[in-house]
This record gives C-alpha cells, sequence and structure tokens, in this order.
C-alpha cells in the first residue's frame, strides 16, 4: 500500500530505490561496503563472534547451575538457554549471510540489518511473552557485536557498482520491475552521524532519508555535498519502510513515497527528468566569469570535507575553497582502525592535497570544529555532555588541547608552502581566545622554525558564528585579514534553536530580521575597513538569498559545488545597484521572507 512520510528537504532532486534500512543500535556500528573477495572473512568474523558468545554463555550456564536458588533464581537460568536458543537461530544467521553475500554489507551493519528485521516479526507478535523476547534477541546480538570489536577488517575503498536511478533511463521503463541487486538504493536511517554519511559518500545511494536532524545539521550538510535528493527530520521514516521497499525521495518537497502505485512512479520519473534537464542546463555556465549585469565581479568558493573533494569543486567552476571542514579528517577513525588523531605528517598530506586538487587557487582551511553534532567517534560526544551545542566545541576544544592544536597548526603552516592557504578559526566569542589562538599560531611558526622546517604565509581568518562575535566586529578586524559569517551557527545561536533538532526546526529561520541585522552589519563594517568578508554557511548556497546578500554587499560566497551553478545563475541576473536599496528595505521588514520570495 503506497504512503507517504513528511520531513525537511535538505538535498534537491528526486530518488526512486530500493530501501536500505541502516537500524540504530546502543553499539556504535560502523556501515560499509565490503569487496566480494572480503564476503568469506566477513561471515567466518560473525560465526567466530557467535562462537564465542555461546561458550560465554555455557560459562555462565555452568556457573548458575552451582549456585543456589537465593544467589540465583531459577528465571536466570531459563533466560540463559533462550538467549542459546536465540543465538542459534537461523533466522539469524541465514538473514546475516544475506546481507554480507547479497549486498556487501560488513558483519556488524549485516547483524543490526538482520536484527532489526527479527525484532520488527517480535513486535507484530500477539503474544506478550513472545513480544518481550526482542530485548533479548537484542542482548545477544549486542553480546555478538562487542565480540566482533577490533577484528573489523579495513574499509572496502570501492563500493559495489550499482546503477543510480536517473533521467537518462528508459522513459518508459518501471524501476520496481529490476532485480533486487542492480536496482539503485536509498538510504534509510533513524539517525546517521556526519562521519558516517562520509563513508556513504564514496558510495552508490541514489538518495537518503533520517527520522531526525535538522535542515543545516552535519549529516544533512555532507548529504547536500553529495549532492543526492534527501529528507531529514521524517520522524518514523524508519520504522515504518522495510528493507527492500520501493522508495522515492522527493528532495525538493521533503516527501518520501514508500510503495509506490504506477500513476505515481511516472508522474516522478517525469519530474526527475525535468531536474536532470534543468541541471543539464545549467552546466553551460561552468566557464563563465560570476558578474553581475552592473559589472561586479562575484567569488564563488567551495565547501569540502575531504581533500578529495576539491575534484568536484574545480569541475563546478569554483575559483577557491573557502571552507575546509577540516575536522572530518579526525572524525569515525575508530571504524576505520586508525590512530584516534590523525598526526602532523598525515594531516599535512592531506592539507597539501588539498592545495594542490585547487592548482594554484587559495584553499581556506578551518581549523577543527567538533563537539555539538559532530562528535569524533559516533555518538559519544552527545551523550558525554549536557548541552554540547554550548559545550566544549571547536576553538574552545583546541584551546583546551594546546599539543593536538598546534600539530594542526604546524601541518597547515607546512602545506601553506605549496599553495595559497588562508586559515580560519571557528566559533571564536572572546578577546582571550582571539589572544591564545594567535600566540598558538606564533608557538607553531617558532617550533617549525627550530626544526628548519620548510613553511609558507597564511592569511588569518576568524568565522563570526556567535551573536557575541558579530557585536564585537572591530575587535575581530583588528587582529583579523577576513572573516567568515557562518550562519548556520549563527543562526542557531541567535535564535536558540538547535540546528540538529527536527522539533524546533520550524523556527529555524534565516531571514529572521535579528540574523539578517547580524550578517548585513558584518558584511557592511568589512568593507568599511577594506577586510575581506565571505558567507560560508549553508546560506550562501541557497538561491532565495543570493540577491538579498548581493544588495548586501557580499561578493564572496562559499558553498557546496553542487550549488555553485545555480547560485551563478542569479549572480549573472542581478544588478547589485538595484538590489542595494530593496536589500536595505529587507533589513527593515518585519518578516523579511515574505519579501526574499515575492517575484522579481
Ligand atoms: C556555519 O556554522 O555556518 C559553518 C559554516 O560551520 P559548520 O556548519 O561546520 O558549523
Ligand atoms: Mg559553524
Amino acid at each position: 500500500m503506497t504512503f507517504a512520510v513528511h520531513g525537511l528537504p535538505v538535498a534537491r532532486g528526486i530518488a526512486i530505490g530500493r530501501a536500505v534500512l541502516v537500524v540504530s543500535s546502543r553499539i556504535d556500528v560502523a556501515h560499509y561496503f565490503i569487496k566480494p573477495e572480503q564476503v568469506e572473512t566477513e561471515i567466518q568474523r560473525v560465526r567466530g563472534a557467535r562462537n564465542a558468545v555461546a561458550d560465554e554463555l555455557t560459562k555462565l550456564q555452568a556457573s548458575v547451575a552451582l549456585m543456589g536458588p537465593s544467589e540465583a533464581p531459577h528465571e536466570l537460568a531459563a533466560l540463559l538457554e533462550v538467549h542459546q536458543m536465540l543465538l542459534q537461530d537461523e533466522a539469524l544467521s541465514d538473514g546475516v549471510k544475506h546481507w554480507i553475500t547479497d549486498r556487501l554489507y560488513n558483519a556488524e551493519w549485516a547483524l543490526t540489518t538482520q536484527l532489526e528485521v527479527i525484532a520488527r516479526q517480535f513486535d507484530e507478535m500477539e503474544d506478550e511473552y513472545l513480544r518481550e523476547r526482542k530485548a533479548d534477541l537484542e542482548q545477544v546480538v549486542e553480546r555478538m557485536l562487542h565480540r566482533m570489536k577490533g577484528t573489523a577488517a579495513v574499509l572496502a575503498p570501492t563500493p559495489p557498482k550499482r546503477k543510480r536511478a536517473h533521467a537518462d533511463d528508459d522513459e518508459h521503463h518501471d524501476p520496481t520491475t529490476d532485480d533486487s541487486v542492480d536496482a539503485p538504493l536509498v538510504l534509510i536511517a533513524h539517525d546517521l552521524s556526519p562521519a558516517d554519511m562520509l563513508q556513504f559518500k564514496k558510495s552508490v545511494f541514489a538518495g537518503f532519508v533520517t527520522d531526525v536532524g535538522g535542515r543545516t545539521s552535519h549529516t544533512a550538510i555532507v548529504a547536500r555535498s553529495m549532492d543526492i535528493p534527501a529528507v531529514v527530520g521524517a520522524r518514523t521514516a524508519s520504522q515504518l519502510v522495510r528493507q527492500d521497499d520501493w522508495v522515492i525521495i522527493d528532495g525538493d518537497a521533503g516527501v518520501v513515497i514508500v510503495d509506490p502505485s504506477p500513476i505515481i512512479l511516472a508522474e516522478y520519473g517525469f519530474k526527475q527528468r525535468q531536474g536532470e534537464l534543468e541541471r543539464s542546463r545549467l552546466t553551460r555556465l561552468r566557464h563563465k566569469p560570476a558578474v553581475t549585469l552592473d559589472g561586479e565581479r562575484v567569488e564563488l568558493l567551495a565547501n569540502i570535507e575531504m581533500p578529495e573533494d576539491t575534484l568536484g569543486a574545480v569541475k563546478a567552476g569554483a575559483v577557491g575553497v573557502g571552507l575546509f571542514r577540516s575536522e572530518f579528517l579526525f572524525m569515525g577513525r575508530e571504524a576505520q582502525q586508525l590512530a584516534r588523531l590523525p598526526d602532523e605528517e598525515e594531516q599535512y598530506l592531506a592539507y597539501r592535497r588539498a592545495v594542490e586538487g585547487m592548482q594554484g587557487m587559495p584553499v581556506t582551511i578551518r581549523t577543527i570544529d567538533v563537539g555539538a553534532d559532530k562528535p569524533l567517534d559516533g555518538k559519544a560526544a552527545r551523550q558525554e555532555h549536557l548541552n554540547p551545542a554550548l559545550g566544549l566545541r571547536a576553538i574552545r576544544w583546541s584551546l583546551a588541547d594546546p599539543a593536538m592544536f598546534l600539530t594542526q597548526l604546524r601541518a597547515i603552516l607546512r602545506a601553506a608552502a605549496h599553495g595559497e592557504i588562508h586559515l580560519l578559526i571557528p566559533m571564536l566569542a572572546h578577546a582571550s581566545e582571539i589572544r591564545q589562538t594567535l600566540a598558538l599560531v606564533d608557538e607553531a611558526r617558532a617550533q617549525l622554525d627550530q626544526r628548519g622546517a620548510v613553511y609558507g604565509v597564511v592569511k588569518l581568518g576568524a568565522m563570526i558564528e556567535i551573536p557575541a562575535a558579530a557585536l564585537t566586529l572591530r575587535t575581530f578586524l583588528k587582529h583579523f585579514d577576513f572573516l567568515s559569517i557562518g550562519t548556520n551557527d549563527l543562526i542557531q545561536y541567535t535564535l536558540a534553536i538547535d540546528r540538529a533538532d527536527e522539533a524546533v526546526a520550524h523556527l529555524y529561520d534565516p531571514a529572521h530580521p535579528a540574523v539578517l541585522r547580524l550578517v548585513a552589519d558584518t558584511i557592511a563594517e568589512c568593507r568599511r575597513q577594506g577586510k575581506g568578508v565571505s558567507v560560508c554557511g549553508e546560506m550562501a548556497g541557497d538561491v532565495t538569498f543570493t540577491r538579498l546578500l548581493l544588495g548586501l554587499g557580499l561578493r564572496s560566497f562559499s558553498m557546496h559545488p553542487s550549488q555553485i551553478l545555480a547560485v551563478k545563475q542569479e549572480v549573472l541576473r542581478a544588478d547589485t545597484g538595484k538590489l542595494a536599496p530593496w536589500a536595505q528595505s529587507v533589513l527593515e521588514a518585519e518578516e523579511p521572507a515574505a519579501l526574499l520570495s515575492a517575484p522579481r
């Protein structure tokens, strides 16, 4: 039966494919595709874990048998017996084998996927006693997952080849008649960490949906950088959709349609082809300089997460990198069995690759910004801190661990010997933080001098993403060469709305007059003082705001490479002379959003 689930649109376009459910477990589990030659090893890992847990349970049973009824109640022995049965259940082992062999999931992913399949069967049982066995199954699987820790294979660099649902496909082709091996896949999850998303970035998914998350949560940001249709905040999607269901993701409307009828499929197939046509039309603009009708030159830069992303940035016509979120080099390393933090050499090589990838164009590297919804590993930070968005995040984290910060600064300074680097500091608010940061940059240089290491000159910039910073611009401009406005956080902290919380997503308003006032004042003050200013939050890539930002005097925008051409089209049609007075009237409006969406 066809039904729809509503969420928040994150990345545009239509995807049609079979659902791959990534279920959350209490244990942090890596999700990645293995190579076909790794299938046997992964099956062995599951078998090994099952045998180890069986031994563990047998030993427990034996010791329970030796205890008297006061030490070990009769129920305990019965429970261990149930756990043994569940562990040996063929539904579990056959299912896991299927996900590994046919889908090439890694062992942990296969195990949690099969757990979900069986758990749903338990949920549907009439008998309360049997329904409650679900918790036992979860415990058994968790024991297995614990056993499998540290035995994971190295991540497969290349995922299996699959078709993406694509507009070039035969117009009358009904994708739901594809066999499951060849069909496009869409990812459905309760929640995904940004590190998980980064793994999926290298893979084959045609679209994705999560139950939680806001439009500028970091998971959504990475999804947007993948340039595939996506919906977040879809609340119960991962409970309603089943493995292998056919799903349409409408990334423009924020709707997920499950088990679509042929008529609906045809309609969305048409929409999908229209979208693809529009995109291919935009590619004509790739080599056109971004200059407005009245001759104002506009710099369109790329936001990247990894050095390899420079390829897409250059292809999209970016004239530099305006934001390299360096924290992605630090995240999800546990799942890849790497050292907890990358050392100076590893970082230097990564930054150097980014610089070389941009072929002489400038690269803005932001120092590490972990914390809040970007924990280093899994979900740890969110669970450990009372209020992570207001806690030890970004520069606060770096200043709390100067040795780690100095390592990163040395690596960036060394990479600057290979090309133009701008060093960007996130989340500054206090003059004392600015002083400490600059002192550490000097210290990093001194350490390199002492070693006789080669390094380059960098421009120094600060992010304006806390209202306190936007209200003390003069302090910032005294010490920095340029500013970059991080609207994602500036909105979050100005409006007191957690950017990752879908429950308050309706209040996350980039067009709130208070936000626009802070953005406008920052641009104006930088221009007055002749300092560089850019916007690198999601607002920069949203065409709804291009004319307004141009009218406010912004000439440097940094966004996902996939957004550059659409923004360039707006720039080419703009006349900043006319936009400037209009932008001032938008600033004065009580509800500016209405003016932004009004026809030109
Ligand atoms: C921002 O806050 O706008 C920004 C660009 O940084 P991030 O999204 O990584 O927090
Ligand atoms: Mg930020």
